[in-house]
């Protein structure tokens, strides 16, 4: 073999035994031999590598199976920080974590819908702020995973935001060129779909369906543990799904789309009167006093994303539809309204095994899914490069 196929092979099974320790520490050297089929010495000498790189380090003893007691490996949580953001219609959300994704510091800032230079401008002094909050560490920023609600094509450009009206907007050369480390743009269903999928409610599916409700309606997809983006990066797009074709008219130039019904926006157009504007709390406070109007509402709204989601299962046969909007997240009635009309529309044969959850991240699902994504790219990276 030659020296570069030497090295690659060195590097393919550090890839390996980190995924090993990651998943599996605290873990012995012989523990690492056994699971991986590596030999103890190659264990030995590219644990030593993953050492010097900072990924890896060793804490005090395991359980002695009869002979020395053996030394447990850790991974370095510490041994950089990653930052994910949310850029959405009215705010932007930002949390620094460590290498496995725990949240170190975060903010959100409210931000009216503006141009696309002053949102900029506002993000960049929140990322930079995020950065003054690092503790040091080898590796500092490993880079920033940025997702927002709008077409993000394969080449990471995002294309449109609906709502704020950005079009063709190179943020990934631009947060480059400011801070220098790897970036990385996605859609915010899809970042969302991930961060449940890595942290949250849909942990143990492999084939999941994300819905961020919100303004509009997008879904993230996940099939066989990956996200799908389909061929150009527009997967998802079913807030613009047909579910009444004498409908009114959509800004994306259909009839009766799904989010004209059954979006946050509708829920609350629905509630609103000319003279009065009602916000969340108000939405609450109106629940509780058994408001009729409201809660036709909040019945209402369930029905309609029940009709939607009919259609979702049937295209994608999941194992889980993740919920991600604060009013199902707060009012069990509204989910059981949606679980209620699905039922009534399916055979039981397709929907008695998806689970229908609301969110267990809220929020913060879009920017640790983006975390995340960085900092997979970091691990596969540091240990196929260096
Ligand atoms: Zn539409």
């Amino acid at each position: 073999m030659d020296i570069a196929d030497q090295n690659f092979v060195k590097k393919i099974n550090q890839k390996l035994l980190l995924k090993e320790i990651l998943q599996h520490a605290p873990i012995s050297r012989a523990k690492l031999s056994e699971r991986t089929g590596l030999n103890k010495s190659t264990v030995s000498s590219q644990v030593s590598t993953l050492m010097k790189e900072h990924l890896v380090y060793e804490i005090g003893q395991g359980e002695s199976s009869g002979g020395r007691r053996p030394v447990l490996l850790m991974f370095n949580k510490r041994a950089g920080c990653s930052i994910g953001i949310d850029v959405g219609i009215d705010y932007v959300n930002g949390i620094l974590t460590d290498l496995e994704g725990s949240i170190l510091y975060e903010e959100q800032i409210k931000l009216p819908p503006s141009s696309p230079e002053v949102t900029i401008r506002k993000l960049i002094e929140l990322i930079k702020q995020l950065i003054t909050q690092m503790p040091s560490s080898p590796y500092g920023l490993i880079g920033i995973g940025l997702c927002i609600h709008g077409l993000v094509d394969a080449g990471e450009q995002i294309v449109f935001t609906p709502h704020s009206k950005w079009k063709n907007v190179d943020l990934k050369t631009t947060l480059q060129e400011t801070f220098q480390v790897p970036i990385f743009i996605e859609n915010e269903a899809n970042a969302g779909a991930y961060g449940e999928k890595i942290f949250g409610a849909a942990k143990h599916y492999d084939h999941l369906i994300y819905a961020s409700i919100g303004t509009g309606i997008g879904i993230g997809i996940i099939i066989n543990h990956h996200l799908y983006r389909g061929a150009y990066g527009f997967s998802g797009e079913m807030g613009h799904m047909t579910i009444d074709f004498n409908g009114p008219t959509c800004s994306c130039g259909n009839r009766g789309c799904w989010e004209l019904y059954a979006s946050e926006k509708a829920l609350f157009q629905s509630l609103q009167t000319d003279d009065q504007h009602i916000s969340h709390q108000d939405l609450e406070q109106l629940a509780k006093l058994n408001d009729m109007k409201t809660l036709n509402a909040l019945r209402n709204f369930g029905f309609y994303l029940g009709v939607g989601l009919t259609n979702v299962l049937h295209t994608f046969n999941p194992q889980a539809i993740i919920l991600r909007n604060k009013v199902i997240e707060s009012h069990q009635a509204v989910l059981h309204v949606i679980k209620e009309e699905v039922s009534s529309r399916m055979d039981t044969q397709f929907s008695s095994h998806v689970e229908l959850l609301p969110s267990s991240l809220g929020h913060n699902a879009p920017v640790l899914g983006m975390t995340s994504l960085v900092i997979e790219a970091f691990l596969q990276d540091a240990t196929l490069t260096t």
